[in-house]
Order: C-alpha cells, then structure tokens, then sequence
C-alpha cells in the first residue's frame, strides 16, 4: 500500500514510543475500569438471542456467558468478518492497512454460545421468535437485537459501491477495502489539487465526528505536500450548524474558518454523476450542483431492512421514518416489547451511534435483562454518552464526550481538555481505543 507513514513521526511530541504505548496503555486501562461485571452467575433456564454480532451483540454475548449459568444464549449474524469500524478512518488516512479492521467473528464469540450463520429475515416481537434467512425459526424468552445500521448508497441517486476508489469518488464508511480505495483518491487528489468536497447525510447516523475527521485529516495531507494553496474544500452541513452539541459545532466552525474550509450549511447530497464530477444537493433554495475533484460520500443511514420491516420500529416521531428501534432512551428497552432490549446503532436514542455509547448501553440494558430473570428490577440507567475522537490533524485530536444533555462528560478531566486539540486525544484514538474495543467484545470493558 502506497502512501503509509508513521504517524508518531513529528506527532510525539519528544515523547519517546516506549512512553506512547505505556501512556496509551494506562489510558486504555483507565477506560476499561468501571465496566466490569463482577456480580454472581445466575441460574436459568432462558432463552436469550441476539441478533446481530458486531460491537453491541459480541459485548452482550460475552457479559452474558458471564452473568449467567443455564441459559441458552444464541447469537445470529451471517457476518464472518467483524470490522472494527473506528478503524476505517485511520485506513482512509494511509496510516492502517485493511487488514487493521478485519479479525473472524467467531474469535469472539464466547464458548457456550451458540452461533446462527445466519441473516435474520424476520422478527416476529408478537410471537416471540425470528426467523432467519434460510426459514428457521428461533423462539425465544428475551431478545436483544444488535443489528447496527445499514448504510444505505443507493439513497444518492448515481451512486453505487463499485464507483468507491474511482474518479475522485471515496467512502470511508463502506468498509476496510473502501476505506483503503478512498485513501487512494484522496492521496491522488492531495497530489493534484482541485475541489475536495465533503459532507454528511441528513439521516441518524454512526460516529456523526467522522465526516468532519475525513475533511481535516485531507486538509493535513494537501499541507504535509504543500498542496493546500492548490486546493479548495468545502464542507456540506446537513442542516444549521456542524455538530449536535453547540459548543463542539462552534469550535469545528472556528477551525473549519482557521484551516480555510468553506462550509456550504442546509445541503444535503441527493445526487452524483461521476461522469461529469459533480454531486447535486438538496437547499432550502432547491437544487445546487458542486463540482468535485475528489469527494468523501457518506450516504444516508437507516436500521437494516429485517428491522424496519418489522413491528419493532418507532411509529411516530423523529426515529420512525428510518425505522430506528422503539426503545427507552434510559434502559434500551422496547417499550412495547418489555421482553425485547436494542442496544448500539440500531437503537432509536437521540445521541449515540457509536462503540463508546455501545460500551455503556449494554451493561445498561444487561442489567434490566437479568434483574427481569431474577424477578427484581434494576437501577441501571444509560445518560445518552458517546465520545468521539474527532481527529483535526494527523497526530492531534479532540477527545469529545457528550451525554443526551449536550453536558460534556470528560473521562480523564485534569488530563485530557475536551476541545483543546491534543497529540494525548490523538494517542487514544491511534492506540488506546482499538485495544479497550476488543475488550468490550470480550465482556471486559
Ligand atoms: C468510519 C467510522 C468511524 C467510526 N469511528 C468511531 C470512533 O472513533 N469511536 C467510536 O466509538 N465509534 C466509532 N464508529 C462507530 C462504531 O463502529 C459503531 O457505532 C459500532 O460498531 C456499532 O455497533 P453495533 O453492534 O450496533 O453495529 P455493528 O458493529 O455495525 O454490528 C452490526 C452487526 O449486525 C449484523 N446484522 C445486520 N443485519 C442483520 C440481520 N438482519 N440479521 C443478523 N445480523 C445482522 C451485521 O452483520 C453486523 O455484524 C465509527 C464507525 C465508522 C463507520
């Protein structure tokens, strides 16, 4: 893979490697302390699955192996590969190879669990059962579906996977191979100059701190080159402002203004013609077209078809149109289905598409889970926090927090400042995050 550098070069700081990984490592151990279960097993005879097994179901397989003795614990996905997805960005900056976000599923599938090699094709909430692609039906007492999001291309008229890594087009989000093929334009972009041109959709989606990451992380490549007087960017915001949280938008705005980023606000793409490089998008003024040399899509996302199909989804309010989970902000669970929990990007919660907010949801809805198997009730109670770490240059970031409130929730206050931009932010993004991650699916974090 062409283009790799060293991201420690001129990013330490006079800190040495061996102090880096230490320093990653108490970070990531501080971040694993808090979470873990140390409660006696329960006895039962329940039949709990869960659908899906990414970040969200691996974690909930694994703390309840942990938490239970008896219970028939069944896992449902046709995915054979996990991706660690916050690797993707690093891919797209040509700091990771592919291989850094792909290991096998059933590395962490925890013994005991059975696993179903397997789409779910239906769920039947009323009935207490799914079927799955191939027409098996699995009953079941509790159901915890972890199904994430399904990124939705074809949302954009004229856009499609196979254009990922062609004519200035690039995707961070499709996966590991897409995230390479993007670093790839985008390198070849950062040689040439021209329009980048970057966005977000005007849907719910996961990791919202990505879109911004991937327009910096471009802006640090064109100066690394010497490029950027030959470039222009342009930043699409899908509505007023550029993050959720007023206080981050602000502090993106500022730096957007600092690095030179022009910001185009309420446009949302609806459109790409590759032939002619330019993408259309939707304005309160109607259609605008912008022309592009390189560009970054990051399509419109909604639950996964099983999901929105179902009985499952939110029917009235912001979540229902794209068919996010009907669920307790506080507890993740269904609020018509009390037997039913949603945790992770599938769940139709005001803020947390990320693996931070899978990290604290699950032991959350666990908890609910299990005291219902006890015959008590549980205390627990998710606050809605997601933490991104919104990279603004190759080796700097900001550590943002956040819970339902817009309150920033720093985990390391006295170490790391939430809106200062800091090479330690950058650290825990490079080194410490993916570690913390595997333990999450281990049931450790
Ligand atoms: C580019 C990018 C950068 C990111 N950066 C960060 C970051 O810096 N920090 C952070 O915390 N998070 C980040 N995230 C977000 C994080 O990766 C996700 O929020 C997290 O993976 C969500 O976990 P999940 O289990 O809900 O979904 P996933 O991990 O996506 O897993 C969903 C699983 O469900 C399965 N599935 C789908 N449909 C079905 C079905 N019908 N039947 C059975 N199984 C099904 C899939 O095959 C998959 O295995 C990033 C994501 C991306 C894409």
């Amino acid at each position: 893979m062409p283009g790799f550098h060293d991201p420690q070069k001129g990013a330490q700081r006079g800190l040495r490697r061996r102090q880096v990984l230490k320093l990653g490592g108490a970070l990531a151990a501080a971040a694993l302390a808090g979470g873990r279960v140390l409660a006696a097993p329960v006895d039962t005879k329940a039949r709990i699955v869960i659908a899906g097994a990414g970040a969200a179901g691996l974690a909930a397989a694994s703390r309840l192996a942990e938490r239970l003795t008896g219970a028939t614990i069944t896992l449902v996905d046709a995915r054979k590969q996990h991706y660690y997805q916050p690797g993707f960005t690093l891919i797209a900056a040509g700091l990771k190879p592919p291989a850094y976000s792909v290991s096998p599923t059933g590395a962490y599938v925890p013994r005991g669990v059975e696993w179903i090699e397997e789409a779910v094709a239906e769920f039947d909430p009323v009935g207490n059962k799914l079927v799955t692609a191939s027409g098996r039906a699995v009953p079941y007492d509790f159901l915890v579906v972890a199904t994430g999001l399904e990124l939705n291309y074809g949302g954009i008229a004229g856009m499609d996977l196979a254009l990922i890594g062609r004519n200035g087009i690039g995707s961070v989000y499709a996966g590991p191979d897409q995230a390479a093929a993007t670093y790839e334009e985008m390198s070849r972009f950062a040689d040439t100059g021209g329009v980048g041109l970057f966005g977000r959709p005007a849907t719910e989606m996961k990791c919202a701190g990505a879109p911004l990451k991937y327009t910096f992380i471009t802006d640090d490549t064109l100066r690394q080159r010497g490029m950027r007087g030959k470039a222009e960017l342009v930043y699409a915001a899908q509505n007023t402002t550029l993050f959720s949280v007023p206080i981050v938008s602000e502090k993106v705005r500022m730096l957007f203004q600092d690095r030179g980023v022009k910001v185009a606000y309420n446009h949302v793409m609806t459109a790409i013609d590759p032939g002619r490089k330019i993408a259309t998008f939707a304005t309160p003024n109607g259609p605008v077209e912008i022309g592009y040399d390189f560009t970054n899509v990051i399509p419109p996302m909604r639950a996964p078809a099983a999901v929105r199909n179902s009985p499952l989804p939110w029917t009235t309010g912001p979540f229902a149109a794209d068919g996010w989970m009907e669920v307790d902000r506080s507890t993740l669970r269904h609020k018509r289905f009390p037997n039913v929990f949603g945790v992770g990007d599938v769940a139709g919660v005001p803020k947390g598409k990320t693996a931070a907010s899978v990290k604290w949801q699950v032991p959350v809805a666990l908890d609910h889970l299990v005291a219902t198997l006890t015959g008590g009730t549980s205390t627990a109670v998710y606050n809605g926090y997601t933490s991104c770490p919104l990279i603004t240059r190759i080796g700097q970031a900001m550590l943002v927090e956040f819970d339902y409130e817009n309150n920033l929730t720093p985990s390391f206050p006295g170490i790391i400042a939430p809106l200062e931009e800091l090479w330690i932010s950058w650290v825990m993004k490079e080194i410490a995050l993916k570690p913390t991650y595997i333990s999450m699916l281990r049931g450790l974090a």
